[in-house]
């Protein structure tokens, strides 16, 4: 079954995350509240793909997702954004984010991206 990370600063967010993701039969590995706590999570728990909030205070979803394809060219990065982000949404996939999640969070939506993404 695949890992997945939960990087989101929003308590809510991440606890929404979780019982959709595991409902669809996945394991989560680890939850982080920040981009740096993202890096250091995912370094140490190797999981299958990471969902990653773009606005999080102290290192941003942007920036821990350059460290994270830095120290793992093949990582799947699944960017979780809010309307109004179109510029953040490409400096992502410039940075090699493999989608998008909007919220608020579509059950559907989140369940087939990262099914697409894991394929
Ligand atoms: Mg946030």
């Amino acid at each position: 079954m695949a890992k997945v990370l939960i990087v989101d600063d929003s308590r809510t967010s991440r606890k929404m995350l979780r019982s959709l993701l595991e409902e669809a039969g996945y394991e989560i590995a680890g939850e982080a509240v920040n981009g740096d706590e993202g890096y250091l999570k995912y370094k140490e728990l190797s999981p299958d793909l990471v969902t990653m909030d773009i606005t999080m205070p102290i290192t941003d979803g942007i920036q821990a997702l350059q460290l994270i394809r830095h120290f793992d060219k093949e990582a799947k990065v699944v960017m979780i954004t809010a309307a109004g982000q179109k510029e953040k949404m490409m400096q992502a996939l410039k940075e090699g984010a493999s989608e998008f999640i909007t919220k608020p969070f579509d059950r559907e939506e989140v369940i087939n991206t990262i099914g697409r993404v894991l394929a």
